[in-house]
């Protein structure tokens, strides 16, 4: 089983719609489609929501374990994603397909 690799492309909201962009997990010498693997500890800071508090940042915990990309692993759609200061749960998506890992 295997699951799309997160790239910089790839768009991500918090819960409530606010919109994330990642900081760190790069600069990556991977790419897709011209567009940067995100691999280890990635953090993505919210703009936009709505709620109350709202989230300021998406905290990604981890890759995909077995691809790695300078010792980091890449992220995956399987990865484990929680918005702050809500704790829910955020899931990523990928913008492409065409590169997958497990
Ligand atoms: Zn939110």
């Amino acid at each position: 089983m295997a699951d799309a690799v997160v790239t910089g492309a790839s768009v991500v909201t918090c819960p409530h719609g606010g919109w994330a962009s990642p900081v760190g997990g790069g600069p990556s010498r991977v790419s897709s489609g011209g567009v940067a693997v995100l691999s280890g500890d990635v953090t993505y800071t919210v703009v936009g929501c709505p709620a109350s508090p709202p989230c300021v940042m998406i905290r990604v915990l981890g890759g995909a374990g077995r691809v790695t990309i300078s010792g980091r692993a890449v992220l995956t759609t399987a990865v484990t994603a929680t918005a702050e200061p809500s704790g829910d749960r955020v899931r990523v998506t990928a913008a492409q397909e065409r590169v997958r890992a497990t």
